[in-house]
């Protein structure tokens, strides 16, 4: 049984990186430059072993009681390089947890969130890797910043960068790039322009704040990730395709 799941697991990794490279390929990218974060939500530690077993080391969950346990569990049994992302909404209450458990926050959406996982973080000794979350659809079911409008509606690209200002001065965030969720379709083209538009957003951070390079896109999810690495997806958060439907 554990020998079957760990052989389907292995299966569909070899799949989606096929998938990747060829999504690369088209786009003239290098398919090595889209790394793969596992979504292991509702998944347990052998299902996320095996992950490990097959190669991978970037591991994502969304919500964080229900990380605690599984990452406190895993980095006993796991060697030291497995790399953890959070990539759910954060309450503010919880950011000091956030801070202590992973490495990277895909889901920094507002200023206080940030200013806490800062102050967390620098309690704790470390730095964290993080990314912004934009909100590219409007869909009020979605968080992140609202770029909804963006680039038609300049003065929300200008609240916007007024708002990124304020956040480079918290000392204890490495700014990564920025994160997005597409709107949930069946139809992956029709989530193109919310990608390519993340990819134009993090050129006009790169040229209002050159200081730092903005290299990560965290873009598409099982349904959509291709279409994501043709748009410049740096990093691609999969569950499904990895790990079969959730339960
Ligand atoms: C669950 C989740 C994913 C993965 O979704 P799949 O469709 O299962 O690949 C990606 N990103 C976030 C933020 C998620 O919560």
């Amino acid at each position: 049984m554990v020998r079957t799941v760990a052989a389907q697991i292995e299966e569909n990794i070899a799949a989606v990186r096929a998938r990747i490279a060829a999504a690369a390929e088209r786009a003239g990218r290098n398919p090595a430059d889209v790394q793969i974060v596992a979504v292991t939500k509702t998944h347990g530690p052998e299902v996320i072993l095996a992950a490990y077993e097959a190669g991978l080391r970037h591991f994502g969950e969304n919500r964080v009681e229900e990380a605690e346990g599984k990452i406190a569990a895993l980095r006993a049994d796991l060697p030291p390089d497995g790399v953890w992302h959070m990539v759910g909404h954060i309450q503010s209450r919880k950011t000091a947890d956030v801070a202590a458990l992973f490495e990277w926050v895909h889901s920094v959406d507002r200023f206080k969130v940030a200013r806490r996982l800062s102050e967390a973080a620098q309690r704790l000794g470390r730095t964290l890797e993080v990314l912004l979350e934009i909100n590219l659809s409007g869909e009020k079911s979605k968080f992140g910043y609202d770029l909804s409008r963006w680039p038609d509606d300049a003065a929300q690209g200008e609240a916007f960068f007024a708002e990124v200002a304020h956040l480079l001065e918290l000392p204890n965030l490495h700014w990564q790039g920025l994160m997005t969720m597409a709107p949930y379709t069946t139809d992956a083209e029709t989530v193109r322009p919310i990608f390519r538009r993340l990819r134009l957003l993090r050129e006009a951070l790169r040229s209002r704040f050159p200081a730092l390079d903005w290299p990560h896109l965290s873009m598409g999810m099982s349904g959509d990730f291709e279409v994501a690495v043709e748009e410049g997806a740096t990093m691609v958060r999969i569950g499904t395709a990895l790990f079969g439907p959730r339960t």
